[in-house]
């Protein structure tokens, strides 16, 4: 059983309540987003008898499932403030004040309007599983600029929070306009280590899926969880958390969709080039059981 808490007792993947647990900090641009919390240098006026001077920031917890080992944030953090973390993902003010404390930001950001090269790659591998001309929907695909199958596929849809504007030949669709057995693929891809529910997302997923619809979901395997591949141990190793507030190992994915009743039908890790860094990503393919 998973459930929903604000701050996380129980592993979001799998529910299970053997979690390490070491103290980090969360960064500034988020603290301040969600919580309207700015760093704050405590001095001798504060006339504080208990506390040293020095700076404060916003204090959290690593989290690390023992059973299945993803790695999290333990603030999950509300609809309200998700919507104030994500107001204008990317646009100007955004970039602006992400910059402010991520001096560089905005030269990183400058990538990120573009499709993605290693889109081609995770069509190829989906290809085989698919029909020729696919009708995919991809839940958070934004603009659907790196929506699989864009330009290949007989009807692509977009299931989206943000009001970006959609690319030629993507329909937006909402969440009460899904039907099953209408896809042939439903894509949700770097997505699921942004939200504090996983498995709540995925459920909301699973009216749209029939015994046919495959599901294609993507994360970033993170440079700290490869590097220790089976390690357990890597609460104490992650210090500050961003917006990537969860951590999947393989074997969290695993136990995401066993959560969420679905079945595995094939994985893979994928070496990607993101603009100016190589990255790894997980993707698991499933369907109903
Ligand atoms: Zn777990």
């Amino acid at each position: 059983m998973v459930s929903c808490e604000l701050i996380a007792r129980h592993c979001i993947c799998c529910g299970g309540n053997q979690l390490q647990r070491s103290p980090a900090v969360l960064m500034p641009f988020v603290a301040h987003r969600v919580f309207g919390h700015e760093p704050v240098e405590i001095t001798e006026e504060w006339g504080l008898r208990d506390l040293r001077p020095g700076m404060a920031y916003t204090l959290c917890n690593s989290l690390q499932c023992q059973h299945c080992g993803v790695l999290f944030l333990d603030y999950r953090f509300t609809d309200e403030q998700m919507a104030a973390l994500y107001h204008g993902y990317r646009d100007e003010a955004y970039t602006r004040q992400r910059d402010h404390y991520e001096p560089g930001y905005a030269v990183i950001a400058s990538h990120y309007h573009q499709r993605e090269a290693y889109i081609g790659d995770v069509e190829s591998w989906l290809a085989p599983h698919l029909p020729e001309r696919p009708v995919v929907l991809d839940w958070g695909g934004g603009s659907g600029s790196n929506t699989p199958f864009l330009q290949q596929s007989n009807a692509l849809y977009v299931h989206d929070i943000s009001s970006v504007e959609l690319m030629p030949g993507v329909e937006r669709i909402s969440a009460s306009q899904l039907a099953a057995g209408c896809y042939d693929l439903v894509v949700c891809s770097q997505v699921l280590e942004h939200v504090p529910f996983p498995l709540a997302l995925i459920k909301q997923i699973l009216p749209a899926l029939d015994e046919q619809t495959l599901v294609y979901l993507e994360v970033p395997y993170e440079a700290l969880v490869r590097g220790h591949p089976g390690s357990l141990g890597l609460a104490a190793l992650k210090r500050h958390w961003h917006e990537h507030i969860n951590f999947f190992t393989p074997q969290a994915l695993h136990c995401l969709l066993e959560s969420a009743e679905l079945v595995l039908v094939d994985s893979h890790l994928l070496t990607v080039e993101l603009g100016w860094r190589q990255s790894q990503v997980i993707g698991v393919l499933a369907r109903r059981a």
